[in-house]
């Protein structure tokens, strides 16, 4: 049975701790629920969000509309084979949780992405990724609940048009689906990936790895480098790594021959925003209740009672001065409402 709540605060629902209200909020924790929503006159055109751990967005201001809570639980395993698994898990499950989990039964794909906040049906959103590795790499098919047909509909790996950060449900589709359940496909041979620079050299010389062992390395250099929201609340990189043509990137490297960059193809670049924003003396700068973290330059902090007009105009001024510097626009991560 849904039940919808008025004027509720969504200070416990997100990471930066933006003291905003919503208009209207509901517990989600079943495809029934979507369906006997969707079946509300109008619902289609209504204002609406799917909610889940909220580690990846910015309240500018109260939000106007409807906040689907995502709460829809379950793990089961598909099939199992000799060197494989396929595991199904339903969008409101813990990301960390599933981790632990798998590494736990002993199976590779998702140790590199360890401690990454949020839940499984978030995860395919903006395709996330740490550490040399994306979740696409182990995703077979999403399920998610279409609001203009009131269905469930599925999604293979392809379908989801997954890039660097992004996927069809943030940018061509993005607020038309709720995603219920993400299909996993992990090994039970693992082949690791340890191209991340830091956790090669952690390895370096040892003859055999675990993946118990990767995700205690990434979770090791994950809390030395990332404020833990509890703490400090924040929504993790405000921005993504800028992809660039390699022409800019020869101007840049005139006057930064120490640029940091990543080859995407023959024409185009990734550049570290991290990078880029330390350069402009951002890194460890404080305005009142909001700044750029001390360690990770990347990261907007609220140091307590921050407004989402304080984040934005602090990442405007970020944009600003890094375009000015070096030419680059920097687009936000996270998902500004
Ligand atoms: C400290 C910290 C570190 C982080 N590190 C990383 C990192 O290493 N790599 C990385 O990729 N990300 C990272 N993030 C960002 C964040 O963890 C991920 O984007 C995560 O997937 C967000 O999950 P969430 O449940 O919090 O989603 P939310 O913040 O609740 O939602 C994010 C977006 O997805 C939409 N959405 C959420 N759930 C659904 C659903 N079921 N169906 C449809 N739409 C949905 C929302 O509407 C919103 O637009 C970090 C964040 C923090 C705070």
């Amino acid at each position: 049975m849904i039940d919808i709540k008025n004027g509720i605060s969504l200070l416990p629902y997100n990471t930066l701790k933006m003291n905003v209200k919503a208009n209207e909020f509901v517990e989600i924790s079943s495809v029934e629920d979507l369906r006997q929503l969707s079946s509300q006159k109008g619902f289609p055109e209504r204002k609406k969000l799917v909610l889940s751990a909220g580690s990846n967005v910015l309240f500018s201001d109260d939000f106007d509309g409807l906040i689907m809570h995502n709460a829809i639980f379950g793990i089961s395993v598909v099939s199992e084979e000799r060197d494989q698994v396929i595991l199904k898990v339903n969008g409101g499950e813990s990301w960390p949780d599933l981790v632990e989990y798998t590494i736990g039964q002993g199976w590779g794909g998702l140790e590199n992405l360890t401690l990454i906040p949020g839940k499984v049906g978030a995860a395919p959103i903006q395709n996330i990724g740490a550490y040399g590795v994306e979740v696409k790499d182990v995703i077979v098919s999403v399920e998610a609940f279409d609001f203009i047909i009131g269905k469930q509909v599925l999604f293979s790996a392809d379908q989801c048009q997954f890039g660097y950060r992004s996927s069809i449900f943030k940018t061509t589709a993005a607020g038309r689906y709720f995603i219920t359940a993400v299909v996993f496909r992990l090994s039970k041979f693992p082949r690791l990936n340890l191209t991340y620079g830091p956790l090669r050299q952690a390895f370096e010389g040892k003859t055999s790895v675990s993946i118990q062992e990767v995700s205690a390395e990434v979770a090791h250099i994950r809390r030395s480098k990332l404020p833990d929201p509890e703490v400090i609340p924040n929504a993790g990189s405000f921005f993504k790594n800028p992809i660039v043509d390699r022409t800019l990137v020869d101007k840049i490297k005139v006057n930064f021959p120490d640029l940091p960059l990543y080859q995407q193809n023959e024409a185009q670049v990734k550049l570290a925003a991290g990078w880029l924003i330390e350069q402009c003396g951002w890194k460890g700068y404080r305005m009142g209740e909001v700044g750029v973290h001390e360690k990770q330059a990347l990261v907007l902090v609220n140091y307590g009672q921050a407004t989402g007009a304080e984040i934005l105009d602090l990442a405007t001024e970020i944009q600003d001065s890094v375009l000015d510097r070096f030419g680059v626009i920097l687009e936000p991560e996270v998902n500004i409402y």
